[in-house]
């Protein structure tokens, strides 16, 4: 028999009628002869509102409790889609993360998956059950806790589990019908990629696309495991998340460009007057490092030759931003520049495709839209398949409009949302 695992958002359990329309699925997979493991999400928004309640509590939960508070969504999701498989007439077995074996590190809220030891599930899909493992969540092999992966961390449960099952594919189930040019939330006339390379994908993740949790993709290409992004709405064939569909048996041409990522929740912080010096950078990244901030985008400018000084600015999550700051204050005297400024009102653009490394122009054509949609650029940042720049934040959707257009990417056919808030 061979093992399905499939991952359900919160948009496709959100509510009781929804939990029953998964759950005919799952059991009409089960009853095509597949042994099935099924990862859940929180119902809906829940994640947000128990993190909402735990601010009402407290303006600063402890991180122990937090994550025992946000698991909680998970294992009632779990709980009523087993019910309604029972009601189906077919046997599952709902299980915690720390049941189903996802043995973490001890960082609450960003918890790192270090083994899965699915003993427990293999047994109840030997049995015949169809497992339901409660997404996001893991123990702490030091301390025993219970911890979360981070936001939209089910995506990474579900491919760890495809992986130490066996199990070729993981089907992630969601609410928009596969994975498109640009978010069909922001764009309507996004176009739905039936393929897409895992170097596309990380690259898409790492720069604002919801669609997948990035370290879901980073863990699939590891375990050479193809991620089926799909709705759990229609029965359309999705998008197949692949290594290299540009090659080998059923390849197609690798598109120049496939897609558009864009991201609200990051900051600038610039560093005025910074002297020009050898170790300078080194001083100040390594603070912010220390500080376990990850950081963007950066650039240096040339310094002014008669004050030897010169400006840095980088991007870093807007959530970082005090934090960063009080950093860079912590070391002023040390690195002697004049000023730091903190901007969190800006947006990131980035346009991705493989076929980039071997086509000239494409920066020079990116640029272009944005001039001529008259977006001005404050940063920019290239590797082989991908350019991104920083606009103002409120110029940010036209950006991604007009270098959809631009590279003619705009599809005939509006996208359908089916459900959710795309979180
Ligand atoms: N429920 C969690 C969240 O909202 C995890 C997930 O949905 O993947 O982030
Ligand atoms: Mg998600």
């Amino acid at each position: 028999m061979s093992i399905v695992v499939q991952k359900y958002g919160g948009s496709s359990v959100s509510d009781a009628e929804a939990i029953k329309r998964v759950a005919r699925r799952i059991v009409e997979t089960h009853r095509a002869g597949n042994s099935v493991c099924v990862v859940v999400s929180a119902m809906g928004d829940q994640t947000d509102e128990l993190l909402d309640l735990a601010k009402q509590v407290t303006p600063t939960p402890p991180a122990r409790e937090l994550d025992m508070l946000l698991t909680s969504g998970e294992r009632i999701s779990m709980a009523l889609v087993a019910m309604a498989i029972a009601q189906l007439g077919e046997e599952a077995r709902s299980f915690t993360g720390s049941q189903a074996g996802v043995i973490t590190d001890e960082a609450h809220g960003a918890a790192r998956i270090i083994d899965v030891t699915p003993g427990r599930i293999q047994s109840a899909l030997d049995a015949g059950h169809i497992a339901i493992v409660a997404g996001f969540q893991g123990v702490s092999q030091t301390t025993k806790d219970i911890t979360t992966l981070g936001r939209g961390g089910s995506d990474t449960t579900a491919v760890a589990l495809a992986a130490a099952l066996g199990a070729e594919v993981c089907e992630i189930y969601t609410d928009v019908d596969g994975v498109f040019t640009a978010d069909p939330r922001v764009l309507p006339n996004a176009r739905k990629l039936d393929v897409i390379s895992m170097e596309e994908m990380l690259d898409l993740a790492a720069n604002g696309s919801k669609i997948l949790h990035l370290r879901c993709v980073e863990y699939a290409r590891r375990y050479g495991i193809r991620i089926h992004v799909r709705s759990s709405w229609s029965r359309k064939p999705g998008t197949m998340v692949t290594q290299n569909p540009y090659e080998g048996e059923g390849a197609v041409e690798a598109p120049i460009i496939t897609g558009i990522a864009h991201d609200h929740s990051e900051a600038k912080i610039t560093i005025v007057g910074v002297p020009d010096q050898v170790g300078v950078a080194a001083k100040i990244f390594g603070a912010i490092a220390e500080s376990g901030i990850n950081i963007d985008m950066i650039v240096q400018n040339v310094s002014a030759a008669e004050t030897a000084k010169t400006d840095i600015s980088f991007t870093l999550p807007q959530a970082d931003g005090s934090k960063g700051l009080s950093v860079l204050r912590s070391i002023k005297a040390e690195v002697d520049y004049e000023d730091v400024r903190l901007d969190d009102k800006i947006g990131k653009i980035a346009l991705v495709g493989a076929g980039m490394k071997s086509h000239p122009g494409v920066s020079a054509k990116f640029f272009r839209a944005l001039a001529e949609a008259g977006i001005n650029i404050e940063m920019i940042s290239t590797s082989e398949i991908r350019v991104s720049a920083v606009t103002r934040a409120d110029q940010l959707e036209d950006a991604v409009r007009a270098v959809h257009t631009a590279f003619g990417l705009d599809s005939s056919e509006d996208a359908i949302v089916y459900g959710g808030t795309g979180r």
